[in-house]
């Protein structure tokens, strides 16, 4: 627990030493501005983006330029106006001992009034940046949505004044895995949403990100299959036999190994092999010189069971009562060793199905991070086993989910086991990405989860494939909101993504679809995991009328904003209409059972009638097309997309009867 003791003692000593200030500053007026956006001598990558940005803006909003000095340019007397990025001298004179900005936690921000100036200041690496972020957003109202959309107000006269902020989040790696934030193209959107994980490619002058070598999974990347073949007894015992995982493996040399030696449920490595642990070692300690910028290395089980039952190792994992035991006593050793030749590299390792129970006796070493998955859980309910607030009310109902109390009991445990806990979180269905996911209620109540036990690093794996699913462009903002301060109010997160990215009118009618979803899913008691088809079993056929009726509102209302006002709303009826390609999705799969049902019971069903099913599906592609749409479920290719969505309609519409058509 060393790491987040210290960012907690740290925290409240700052907190303790923040006083507020409560003169308005006026940064701009009557077209002019006194002030300075000030950078030390030689300032770094990060400092001088953060003038650019601060300046830039400061126009933007204005029309007034605001001009970049240098400390020594400027005199810092009391009355001085300025915008100082720190840390510099400047900014250590401003604070004048109130704030220590060498104390601050990784990642943290000062954002202070010191007379008539303003500090920008915070832990080197991203701190500055984050301040200028902080203040543009809660002082001066932007907002940056996605990657193409921001929203900068406009006024002749800027005025910021009664704040005072000193903050550092308690999650040092904040990754909220969805397209729009991953890659090199949306390194600003990830940088302004203060995310900073291994998929996140920011460049230095945005404050870089975590660099991983190897990501997960990394057993096969180190030990390649095929040397199963000269080294079998590196790889799993099981059932008696030494295996290997098939997959990976080039036709030829599956050829080469007896079908007999092939692990059905895949293989992982022999951890208690010597010969194994020097080379594994070696190969690490190579990859990590070749690639100097990394700081985490992952030393992971394979993406499979087929854990070794040796003696050895089936020694320890009945000594330490878990699949755990073995991992962790392995990664311990690498880990001492990695520590004295890469000391500034911590090493990752997954609890993950077969090894997500702790181990009874074995704690890692501070240099290990353990990274624990909640692949089994249910999202409709929260980890802790309950249900999540409404999003309109904040009532929950009663609920008591023994797998997440599973769940949780491990969480427990490990955070006794382990000084640095990262977090593999789910937040989709990766069998569907377009179908509702229920879980609008619990994404706060897990992250909070998370950071309650002892979580450093958490990664939100969500739609990473797509560009189109339920909200996902919600989603990511959202949770990387959450990531950056898990007790963000969430009603309000909501209501302002909603009516900053769709339309103030929407965002009622928005919130009450995803009531009406979660109460559906509540309502069941289901257990609603990240691997289902489908939403029956969850979604009945009333829930899915009112919804369909409450989107055909929204697109009504989307379409007289856009006329009415096309200069602040074109592109809202597109995004309206994308965001309805979820609930066509369930439209379509459950085509037939919600036909027969109403039939039988004599209720309606708001969907066009059979025969007029092909030009609503042809539409519907359309709209798909439009979104850039190709991908399904994860690991789909366009050419399975094509498939899957010809079996749909296929289901309604059998392909002879649209051919006599
Ligand atoms: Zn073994």
């Amino acid at each position: 627990m060393k790491t987040r003791q210290i960012v907690v003692i740290l925290l409240l000593a700052l907190s303790a030493a923040a006083a507020r200030s409560a003169e308005t500053l006026t940064l701009t007026r009557d077209g002019k501005t006194d002030y300075a956006v000030v950078v030390p001598e030689n300032a770094a990558p990060v400092q001088v983006s953060a003038a650019a940005e601060l300046a830039e803006t400061l126009r933007k909003i204005s029309g007034v330029p605001f001009p970049i000095k240098k400390e020594s340019e400027v005199a810092a007397g009391p009355d001085a106006k300025l915008l100082v990025i720190g840390p510099s001298e400047t900014s250590k004179r401003l604070l004048g001992g109130e704030v220590d900005e060498s104390a601050v936690p990784y990642d943290g921000i000062i954002l202070k009034q010191a007379g008539s100036s303003i500090v920008f200041s915070g832990h080197p690496v991203r701190g500055p940046l984050y301040a200028v972020y902080t203040f543009l957003e809660d002082e001066l109202g932007c907002r940056w949505w996605t990657e193409s959309e921001s929203f900068i107000p406009k006024t002749d006269r800027i005025e910021a004044g009664d704040f005072d902020v000193v903050y550092a989040p308690e999650l040092i790696y904040r990754e909220s895995f969805y397209s729009g934030l991953t890659g090199r193209a949306n390194a600003q959107i990830a940088a302004h949403l203060k995310t900073n994980g291994a998929s996140e490619d920011i460049p230095p002058e945005l404050g870089g990100h975590h660099v991983y070598q190897y990501f997960v999974h990394s057993f096969y990347s180190v030990i390649k299959p095929e040397e199963f073949l000269d080294h079998p007894d590196w790889f799993s015992e099981i059932g008696g036999r030494r295996k290997v995982a098939g997959w990976g493996l080039s036709k030829e040399d599956l050829s080469r190994i007896p079908a007999e030696n092939i692990g059905e449920d895949g293989s992982q490595l022999c951890l208690t092999n010597e010969e194994l642990f020097g080379v594994f070692l070696e190969r690490v300690r190579k990859e990590l010189d070749a690639h100097p910028e990394a700081t985490i290395v992952s030393v992971s089980q394979n993406d499979c069971g087929g854990w070794c039952e040796c003696g050895k190792c089936s020694k320890i994992a009945e000594e330490e009562g878990s699949q755990s035991g073995p991992i962790i006593r392995f990664v311990n050793r690498i880990a001492e060793e990695l520590e004295k030749s890469h000391p500034n590299v911590l090493v990752d390792t997954l609890a993950y199905r077969y090894s997500r129970k702790p181990p009874e006796h074995v704690v890692a070493r501070d240099n290990v991070i353990v990274r624990l998955c909640s692949i089994e859980c249910s999202f409709v309910q929260n980890l802790d086993g309950e249900y999540g607030p409404s999003l309109v009310t904040g009532r929950r109902r009663p609920a008591d989910e023994p797998q997440n109390r599973s769940f949780r009991d491990d969480m427990v445990k490990w955070s006794e086991h382990a000084a640095h806990i990262f977090v593999w979180d789910y937040v989709t269905n990766f069998s569907q990405y377009l179908i509702p996911f229920p879980n609008y209620r619990v994404m706060q109540d897990n992250v909070r989860f998370f950071v309650r036990h002892h979580t450093l690093g958490l990664f939100e794996q969500g739609d990473y494939q797509t560009t189109t699913g339920d909200f996902v462009q919600m989603r990511a903002w959202i949770l990387a909101k959450l990531l950056w301060n898990p007790d963000t109010p969430l009603s309000p997160l909501y209501e302002e993504f909603l009516s900053g990215y769709y339309a103030p009118e929407l965002t009622p009618l928005y919130l009450e679809y995803f009531e009406l979803l979660s109460d559906a899913a509540e309502s069941t008691g289901e257990v609603i995991g990240i691997y289902r088809q489908n939403t029956l079993g969850w979604l009945d056929l009333e829930t899915f009328n009112k919804c369909s009726d409450l989107l055909d509102r929204i697109t009504a209302k989307a379409e007289e904003l856009e006329r009415s006002n096309p200069d602040l709303y074109t592109g809202l009826l597109y995004k309206v209409r994308r965001e309805r390609i979820p609930l066509d999705m369930v439209l379509l799969q459950n085509y037939n059972a919600y036909s027969e049902q109403a039939q039988a019971e004599g209720k309606e069903f708001r969907a066009p009638a059979r025969a007029d099913m092909p030009a609503f599906y042809e539409e519907f592609r359309a709209r798909c097309k439009a979104a850039g749409l190709v991908c399904v479920y994860e690991g789909c290719s366009p050419e399975r997309f094509e498939e899957y969505m010809t079996d749909v309609i296929g289901e309604i519409v059998p392909p002879e009867e649209k051919k006599a058509e």
